[in-house]
């Protein structure tokens, strides 16, 4: 098996718990995974020796320190979709983050879908994100992930503007889901293990199912051991191929 072949993970339950992961409609849309068939580019589909490891919806006191401490361990850096309005309570936490290596990209201002948004404000709320990640981090952001997956016209200009590319995945936890647990999250990305992969999970519930967080950190070893043992590299999306 090369490095493009998938990984192989244990996955206890697999099929039970994707099932329930099924009934609950959290963060992540239905309707995405034809537009992502349609474009592995969009999906942020990367080189083939790497795993993209992209963490949603924080920056949040009460759990992404435990990340950033796991990732620590695992000596393994990440990319940090966040909220604006995350952020800008907690910047210190965002200075944590990139103080760690790990790196910062634009989800958004706040957890809106944008076809649902009225004229203007997903855009005034992109340009306003990426300022504030800019002014946190000392480094202009360079992806941008829409909450839900959603792109409309106006959020792609807003972020070819800011010189920001838009990225999505090509595999998810399904961590954001009550039923969640590392062992489901494990089974959900299992699949889509492979060589060019761009993973999602959340290290926070600020959006989902309270405390959801902790399955996500508890597949991170397994997960991140069984890209190694396959031969492939996990960082952040800088690091994934991409052009
Ligand atoms: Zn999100």
């Amino acid at each position: 098996m090369g490095n493009t072949g998938n990984v192989r993970i244990g996955s206890p339950g697999a099929a039970a718990l994707a099932g329930l992961a099924l009934l609950y409609a959290g963060p992540a849309a239905t309707w995405l995974p034809a537009v992502r068939r349609l474009t592995p580019r969009l999906a942020g589909v990367g080189a083939a020796g790497h795993v993209a490891l992209t963490f949603d919806d924080g920056p949040d006191p009460r759990s992404t320190p435990r990340f950033l401490d796991e990732l620590e361990r695992l000596g393994c850096r990440a990319t940090f979709f966040v909220l604006g309005e995350m952020l800008d309570r907690h910047p210190g936490l965002g200075r944590r983050i990139a103080g760690d290596g790990h790196e910062i990209a634009v989800h958004g201002w706040r957890h809106d879908n944008a076809l649902l948004a009225r004229p203007g404000r997903m855009a005034a709320e992109l340009a306003r994100a990426a300022d504030l990640v800019a002014a946190v981090t000392g480094t202009a952001p360079r992806w941008y992930r829409p909450p839900y997956g959603v792109l409309s016209a106006e959020t792609l200009a807003a972020a070819r503007l800011r010189r920001l590319r838009p990225v999505l995945w090509t595999a998810w936890g399904r961590d954001w889901t009550p039923a969640a647990s590392p062992d489901s999250v494990v089974a959900a990305l299992a699949p889509g293990l492979r060589g060019g992969a761009t993973l999602l999970l959340h290290d926070t519930d600020h959006t989902s199912a309270p405390g959801c967080w902790r399955s996500a950190l508890g597949a991170l070893p397994r997960l991140v051991a069984a890209c190694r043992a396959a031969g492939l590299r996990v960082g952040p999306l800088r690091d994934h191929g991409l052009h």
